[in-house]
C-alpha cells in the first residue's frame, strides 16, 4: 500500500466467488484497489466463471458452497445462469443451473435484499429514510404447485394418502357446477423453521426489528403454521432479542404494506415466497436502482453469504468487448465485499477489520455524495451531477478518499 501503511489484517479466510461479463471486470478492480491494498486477507478462490463450471462439470460450485459452511462467510460475484442462448455462446455441455439456486439449496438458506441508501438518490416515498430490507422464503407455496383446468361439473378435492397404508385423508375444495381452475400448493414444516431462523439470524446479526406477515385470518392452517413456527422459533430467541434491543412482530400482510408504506425503514421483512417476490420489487425500485441494491444469503446456521442482486450486466459488457468506455456502478459489489469483511471482523473478534469495511462503505456513500457518480445515476441523482465516470473512475476515486482517510488514522479510532 502506498505511504507504507500497514494492511489490517484478518485472522480467518473469506470464500471468494469470482463470476462472469461486467461484474468480473469489477470484481478484479474492487480487490485489488479496494480490498487486497488495504487488507491482509486470505481469499479461498473459486472461479464460478461459466467457463469453469462447465470444465468442471459444475463440481466448483458445489465445492465453493462446502466452502462457506466452513469459512462461515463468502462474497460472490455476480454470474450467468445458463440457457440456450448460453449454450451456443459459450459451447457448453450443457446448460448449467442456477449457481445461486445450487449454493442456496445446500446451506439451506435465505436471501435477504437491502438497499443502499444515499442522501443524493431520494427514494420514491418520501419517509423511508433507512433500508428496508425483505427476506424471501424460497420454498414451495405457488412455486411447487399442482395446477388443473376444469372443463366439466364435478367435484375438485385434496387427498392425502398416508404412505403407511392408513385411511386416506379427503377434503372438498369445490364442488364445480361450471368451468373453472384449481391448484394445490404444500410447504414444509422443516422450510418454514429454516427460513424462519435464518430471519433470526439477520435480525439479530443487523440489530433490526423483525417483522413477518400472513394471511392466517383467511389461510387458517396454512398461513397460521408459518405464523406459528415463527411465533416458536422467536419465543426461543426471546433474550437475544431483548440483549439485542429489537421486536419481532407478526402483521397481518396488507397491513404491513400500508404500515411499510407509513414507515422510515430501519427493518427486516421476512415474506413468504410470493409476497417477497413481489415486495422485494416494489421496495427496490421505491429506493431508486439496481446498482444500489445488496443481497445475502443467510443459512439457519448463521453461516453468510454476501453479493450484489443484479446480475452481470451483460449489455455494458458487449460494449466493454467492444473497447468501449463502460460506467457501471460498482457499489453493490463494494458493499458485497464489505458485508464479507464486516463479518469476518465480527466472527473473528478483530473490530479494525469490521472498522475498515464500514469505513469503506462511508467512502463509497460519500463519493455518490459529493456527486461522482455513474450514468446510472447520473440521470436520477438530486442535485443533478455535471456528468457521469467510468467504471474504473467511480471505483478510483473511491480508492483516493479510502487512502486518505485511511492515513489520517480513520480506522485506527
Ligand atoms: P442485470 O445484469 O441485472 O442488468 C439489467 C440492466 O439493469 C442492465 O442492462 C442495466 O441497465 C441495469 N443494471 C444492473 N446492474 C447495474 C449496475 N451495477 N450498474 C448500472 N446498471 C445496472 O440483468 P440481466 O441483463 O437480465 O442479466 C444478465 C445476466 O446476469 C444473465 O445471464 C443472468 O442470468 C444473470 N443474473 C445473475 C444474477 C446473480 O448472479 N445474482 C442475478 C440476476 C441475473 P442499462 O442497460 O439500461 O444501463
Ligand atoms: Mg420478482
Amino acid at each position: 500500500m502506498a505511504g507504507g501503511m500497514p494492511k489490517i489484517v484478518a485472522k480467518n479466510p473469506i470464500v471468494e466467488m469470482d463470476g462472469d461479463e461486467m461484474t468480473r471486470v469489477i470484481w478484479g478492480l474492487v480487490k485489488s484497489l479496494l480490498i487486497e491494498a488495504f487488507v491482509d486477507i486470505k481469499l479461498e478462490y473459486y472461479d464460478l466463471g461459466l467457463p469453469e463450471r462447465d470444465r468442471t462439470d459444475d463440481a466448483v460450485t458445489t465445492a465453493a458452497a462446502h466452502a462457506i459452511q466452513r469459512a462461515g462467510v463468502g462474497v460472490k460475484c455476480a454470474t450467468i445462469t445458463a440457457n440456450d442462448d448460453r449454450v451456443a455462446e459459450y459451447h457448453l455441455k450443457k446448460a448449467w443451473p442456477s449457481p445461486n439456486g445450487t449454493i442456496r439449496a445446500i446451506l439451506d438458506g435465505t436471501v435477504f435484499r437491502k438497499p443502499i441508501v444515499v442522501k443524493n438518490v431520494p427514494p420514491m416515498i418520501r419517509s423511508w429514510v433507512k433500508p428496508i430490507v425483505i427476506g424471501r422464503h424460497a420454498y414451495g407455496d405457488m412455486y411447487k404447485s399442482a395446477e388443473m383446468r376444469i372443463r366439466q361439473p364435478g367435484r375438485a378435492e385434496i387427498v392425502f394418502t398416508p404412505a403407511d397404508g392408513s385411511e386416506p385423508q379427503k377434503i372438498l375444495i369445490h364442488e364445480f357446477a361450471q368451468s373453472g381452475i384449481v391448484r394445490g400448493v404444500h410447504n414444509l414444516d422443516a422450510s418454514i423453521r429454516s427460513f424462519a431462523r435464518a430471519s433470526i439470524a439477520y435480525a439479530l446479526s443487523e440489530k433490526v426489528d423483525m417483522w413477518f406477515s400472513g394471511k392466517d385470518t383467511i389461510a387458517k392452517i396454512y398461513h397460521g403454521a408459518f405464523r406459528e413456527i415463527f411465533r416458536q422459533e422467536t419465543e426461543a430467541r426471546k433474550a437475544d432479542f431483548e440483549k439485542a434491543g429489537i421486536t419481532y412482530t407478526y402483521l397481518l400482510i396488507d397491513d404491513a404494506v400500508a404500515r411499510c408504506v407509513r414507515s422510515s425503514g430501519g427493518f427486516l421483512w421476512a415474506c413468504m415466497n410470493y409476497d417477497g417476490d413481489v415486495m422485494s420489487d416494489m421496495i427496490a425500485s421505491g429506493f431508486g436502482s439496481l446498482g444500489l441494491m445488496t443481497s445475502v444469503l443467510v443459512s439457519p446456521e448463521g453461516k453468510f453469504e454476501y453479493e450484489a442482486a443484479h446480475g452481470t450486466v451483460t449489455k455494458h459488457y458487449r460494449q466493454h468487448q467492444r473497447g468501449e468506455s463502460t460506467s457501471t456502478n460498482s457499489t453493490a459489489t463494494i458493499f458485497a465485499w464489505s458485508g464479507a469483511l464486516a463479518k469476518r471482523g465480527e466472527l473473528d473478534g478483530t473490530p479494525e477489520l469490521t472498522r475498515f469495511a464500514r469505513l469503506l462503505e462511508r467512502c463509497v456513500i460519500d463519493t455518490i455524495e459529493s456527486g461522482i457518480v455513474t450514468k446510472d445515476l447520473a440521470g436520477i441523482a438530486d442535485p443533478r451531477p455535471a456528468g457521469h465516470v467510468t467504471t474504473r473512475g467511480f471505483i478510483e476515486a473511491i480508492a483516493e478518499t479510502l487512502q486518505s482517510r485511511i492515513e489520517s488514522g480513520a480506522v485506527a479510532r
